[in-house]
């Protein structure tokens, strides 16, 4: 089968790889049939991250089921499912404490698409291995456009989580996303929109994505000073900087969620942050609890992902398709169940 490997820094390959089996009666082979960059892929690929090529590429899919173990109940052969990013149990004492992203059955970080805790396969190959398929995978529901919940494995449901636990115990919660990446800062506007805050607005100096918030519902024209303006911040930006500006933005009593991967020590205002007495969460998003809400979203029309992923490719494609610098993209593969 073919797998998309980062070979070296900047160099992206298709190569062939042994085809994997199924690992266990828990696990099930999936073919993914709609791929999503991941706003980490790029600096994945360019080999800025402390993740070193050769490796799988990919964390982000709707799948469609090959195969399953004898012990599994909740999929079969010929379903489609969204793939979580993480590897993990679902059994263990931090799986049942809502914990996947620390799951203790498989090596620490253990997850598709990043050598962070071994190599478990990308969900751009032709097949992939799911250790536990029950504790894993979620059906989509009849209907539900595929391309559209390609991110749910990953960034779509992260949006959501980041945006709708601080707005729901705020009432009318004034927003602040702060945009950098490619995709997370404008599904973040979609989902404060969706999760009923008061007002979003959106700090961005790339004219394309402040073109895509806007039309998210999103406002973008912003007064000079933002300090203790905002309930609410989503930091999705690896600038240290623009992230300094978004906590000293925070209204007493504030949440900030800081979404944007930063792999550096940036300067936090702390003592600004404790006179404010707010709340600063950063952390992996346990995506799998999550996904079946942001089916939900994506169904209604409350969000509208594909606004972010404006490139669909065929696989002949997404090597090239991958590097583009400003936009998510999607690689598709047909069905053969
Ligand atoms: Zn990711
Ligand atoms: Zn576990």
């Amino acid at each position: 089968m073919k797998v998309l490997n980062v070979q070296s820094a900047g160099r992206l390959a298709w190569i062939e790889a042994p085809s994997p089996q199924l690992s266990s009666a828990h696990g099930a082979l999936v073919r993914p049939i709609a791929s999503a960059s991941c706003d980490l892929d790029r600096r994945l690929i360019a080999g800025i991250t402390p993740f070193k090529p050769p490796f799988a590429l990919g964390h982000e899919c709707v799948a469609e089921v090959l195969q399953v173990g004898e012990a599994v109940l909740t999929v079969r052969r010929g379903d489609l499912v969204s793939v979580p990013w993480k590897i993990a149990c679902g059994n263990c004492p931090q799986c049942l404490a809502g914990r996947a992203t620390a799951c203790t059955t498989v090596p620490r970080h253990a997850a598709y698409g990043v050598p962070a805790g071994g190599h478990w396969g990308g969900l751009f190959s032709e097949v992939v291995d799911v250790p536990f398929a029950d504790a894993m995978l979620v059906p989509l529901p009849p209907g539900l456009n595929p391309l559209a919940v390609a991110s749910a494995s990953d960034n779509l449901t992260d949006a959501w989580v980041a945006t709708s636990r601080p707005i729901s115990t705020r009432e009318n919660a004034r927003v602040l996303v702060v945009g950098g990446t490619e995709s997370l800062g404008v599904l973040a506007v979609q989902m404060a929109v969706a999760a009923g805050a008061g007002s979003v607005d959106y700090l961005d100096d790339n004219d394309y994505r402040r073109d895509l918030a806007v039309r998210s519902g999103g406002n973008v024209d912003l007064p000079t000073i933002l300090d203790e303006r905002y309930d609410v911040v989503v930091s999705a930006t690896r600038d240290h900087q623009s992230l300094h500006r978004g906590l000293l933005a925070l209204a007493p009593g504030g949440h900030c969620s800081c979404i944007g991967i930063i792999f550096d020590d940036p300067k936090i205002p702390l003592f600004g942050m404790y006179l404010r007495d707010v709340t600063l969460s950063v952390g992996l998003c346990n995506v799998r609890p999550h996904i079946p809400k942001v089916f939900d979203l994506v169904s209604s029309g409350r969000c509208d992902p594909l606004m972010v992923s404006p490139t669909v490719v065929s696989p002949d494609e997404a090597t090239e398709a991958l590097l583009d610098p400003l936009a998510k993209c999607i690689m598709v593969r047909e069905c053969i169940t």
